[in-house]
């Protein structure tokens, strides 16, 4: 048989295990099955909760409920990962961040609701941080780390027991890097994607995709002449994203539904 460069990857996927993006169809290494990533995420979820305060913010915590869910049913009924859904507003106004966890755990930092501002502008960042989960870039990572030499049970075992090193190898692949002091940030690639996917997943939420473009602009301007958040550091640059957002949006538009 003739080995073209392109069939390499393929090849590759055949031999090692891959899964399949979901919208861009890229394949992507994947050495961690689903239920240990989604084991994983249960156990960092409650290890970053225990060192959170949640909010008490009573109007807060409703909208962040409110839009968790909506993006978790558009999530499930599209796309059919089966995560028991989780949504915590921490009380931390100087942490503009917000972070979904394989299985469907997700925390938003009060610091970001300024940036945010309404219900559409925090779906533009649920739907971003719930596609890295969608599109297993957090096993993707995972997968290129020594900790594999563990084995999976090795690695749940580690991460239960918290030890430090697999504590924060794991929440930096699941895209913590900025609360566990590690940076092995996502790739521009992965950002890329889930600024693809979160655009059509919150247009199949009922949420108007074209309010990414907003968002994206106001934190440039949060951003400006200070060092980048933690939401923003791992990211592509502004306006390349910008407009790769904009290229994206036809496509999103097209898969808008109305909430009922
Ligand atoms: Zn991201």
């Amino acid at each position: 048989m003739k080995i073209t460069s392109t069939a390499r990857p393929l090849a590759l996927c055949i031999a090692m295990a891959c899964t399949t993006v979901p919208i861009t169809g890229r394949k992507e290494l994947n050495l961690v099955g689903d239920g240990t990533m989604n084991q994983l995420g249960q156990q960092t979820y409650a290890q970053e909760l225990a060192k959170a305060k949640p909010s008490s913010d009573q109007a807060a915590n409703a909208m962040v409920q409110r839009v968790a869910k909506r993006i978790a049913d558009a999530a499930e009924a599209n796309f059919h990962p089966g995560y028991q859904w989780q949504a915590t507003l921490l009380d931390d106004p100087k942490t503009v961040n917000a972070w979904c966890l394989p299985g469907g755990k997700i925390a938003v930092y009060s610091g970001i609701l300024p940036i945010t501002q309404d219900e559409s502008g925090l779906a533009v960042v649920l739907a971003h941080e719930t596609a890295h989960a969608l599109a297993h870039h957090g096993a993707e990572r995972l997968s290129r780390t020594q900790l594999m030499q563990l084995g999976e049970t090795g690695i749940l075992a580690a991460v239960g027991a918290a030890k430090p090193q697999a504590v924060q190898a794991v929440g930096a692949a699941l895209g913590l890097g900025a609360q566990v002091g590690v940076e092995l940030p996502f790739s521009r690639q992965q950002e890329s994607e889930a600024d693809h996917i979160g655009l059509v997943l919150m247009a199949k939420a009922g949420y108007d995709p074209s309010r990414a473009v907003d968002f994206w602009q106001r934190m440039v301007a949060y951003s400006k002449g200070k060092e980048p958040p933690a939401f923003l550091s791992d990211h592509p640059s502004s306006s390349d994203r910008v407009a790769a957002i904009q290229r994206e949006l036809p496509e999103a538009k097209a898969n808008f539904v109305a909430h009922q």
